[in-house]
């Protein structure tokens, strides 16, 4: 029976790590997409720069085409100032230049602040590249590096699941179906360690009596209170078994 409790205790340990190899595989994929999603922020935060810079670039354009249109518009009614015949024609040519002149000005406060904001924003694009490159430098190997955690733990579980065959060859069929009957009733856990009568499994005091019969190790016993297949386990001596 001793053996039937070491092969038990096997048994689960193997399907405990199992567990937690599943748990670290669900996480990976997401550490994964993460990376990507990073990436394609960072690509998107450069596009976005690199777009309005391009807008403002075209509207200094713009501007810069409306400055001229008005220099000519200015140089023309200076012209025209050169053949008037009334006073009123003049003064009427007088108030075009200064509405044409009004708007020159504000034309040119646009230049400037557009000038400016092309400043900051070509400042952005390089800020956004450098990002970007120096994301892209680590992406790759990070990107490889949790595929082959994904790889190494698909290989871990495949030798879970080898050795859980062997254990389940060696032991009793109908004590695997009260095993599994209990792991799914007990949170995973079936076959849990006591120790000073007390159960590592449900935290609970078992009776004097059987924490003896335990130590003894003579038959399967189960703790009274969650039922799980309980073994003693001596947690004072070094090398814990
Ligand atoms: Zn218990």
């Amino acid at each position: 029976m001793k053996d039937t409790i070491a092969l038990l205790v096997a048994l689960q340990a193997l399907d405990s790590e199992a567990v937690q190899v599943a748990a670290q595989k669900q996480s990976l994929p997401e550490k994964i997409r993460l990376l990507e999603e990073t990436r394609q922020k960072q690509q998107g935060a450069l596009d976005e720069a690199e777009e309005k810079l391009k807008g403002l670039i075209q509207r200094h354009r713009d501007q810069e085409e409306q400055l001229k249109r008005g220099a000519e518009g200015l140089k023309k009614a200076k012209q025209r100032l050169l053949d008037v015949k009334t006073n009123k024609e003049y003064q009427a040519i007088l108030k075009e230049m200064e509405v044409i002149e009004t708007l020159q000005g504000k034309v040119e406060d646009e230049i400037i602040s557009l000038l400016e904001q092309a400043d900051h924003m070509k400042a952005a694009v390089k800020q956004g590249e450098k990002d970007l490159s120096a994301f892209l430098a680590v992406f790759a190997d990070e990107k490889q590096a949790l595929e082959g955690q994904v790889q190494a733990l698909d290989d871990n579980l495949i030798r879970l699941k080898q050795e859980r065959q062997t254990l389940l060859e060696a032991l009793p069929g109908d004590l695997v179906r009260r095993y599994e009957t209990i792991r799914e009733k007990r949170n995973g856990v079936a076959v849990i360690s006591v120790w000073k009568e007390v159960c590592n499994g449900c935290h609970m005091n078992i009776p004097p009596q059987m924490y003896i019969e335990l130590q003894r190790s003579q038959e399967l016993r189960t703790c009274p209170n969650c039922h799980r297949i309980i073994y003693w386990r001596n947690e004072a001596s070094a090398g814990e078994s």
